[in-house]
Order: structure tokens, then C-alpha cells, then sequence
């Protein structure tokens, strides 16, 4: 378990690339899980990049964002390390990037 070090939200585990990534569900945060505290400074500046990158990739749905009232969001599924049931689907608004999670 991680937190956001600038909002202070519990971090999701994104499995990347065959790399652990935790993102902040609020601002887009992301640390690379790794021992080295190199690499999470080298990330939190490719943020935008890396972000653009993931989005284009994802399936838009159908979905009215609770912020900004647009009805279009990327979605993806985390599934729990733990492996018990479901996991937990993911929207991010294609107007205003905000995040927010459904837990199945
Ligand atoms: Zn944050
Ligand atoms: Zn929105």
C-alpha cells in the first residue's frame, strides 16, 4: 500500500510493461514499484507522457463522469493481487481526466 505523496489518496497497483506501476487515482501520480528512488523522480516527470500513451490504448464506454458531466470515459480493470473476487474497474474522463473506480 501506497499513498500519493502530493494528495495523500491510496495509490492502485497497474501492472505495465511487465512493471509495477502505483498511480494516484486523483492527479495522475505515478511511482514505479522499485527498490531505487531514482526511478520515481524520472517517472513523476514523464507523467503526462506516460499518460497520453495509456489512454489512447484503453476502451472508451459510455459513462457519465461524476465531475465534469461529460458521458465518455476510458475504462480498465485492476485485478486485486490477492486474487479473491473480481477486481476493480477504472474511469477516466475523456474531457477532464478525472478518475474514479467501481468496485465489482
Ligand atoms: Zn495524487
Ligand atoms: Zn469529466
Amino acid at each position: 500500500m501506497r499513498y500519493c505523496p502530493e494528495c495523500k489518496e491510496l495509490m492502485y497497483l497497474e501492472e505495465r510493461d511487465g512493471e509495477i506501476h502505483y498511480v494516484c487515482p486523483s492527479c495522475g501520480y505515478e511511482i514505479i514499484h522499485d527498490s531505487s528512488e531514482l526511478s520515481i523522480s524520472v517517472v513523476r516527470e514523464n507523467k503526462v507522457l506516460v499518460l497520453d500513451r495509456d489512454t489512447t490504448a484503453e476502451p472508451i464506454v459510455k459513462v457519465e463522469c461524476p465531475k465534469c458531466g461529460n458521458n465518455e470515459a476510458y475504462t480498465w480493470i485492476v485485478q486485486t493481487r490477492s486474487g479473491d473476487e473480481g477486481g476493480t474497474v477504472f474511469y477516466r474522463c475523456t474531457r477532464c481526466r478525472y478518475t474514479w473506480r467501481i468496485y465489482t
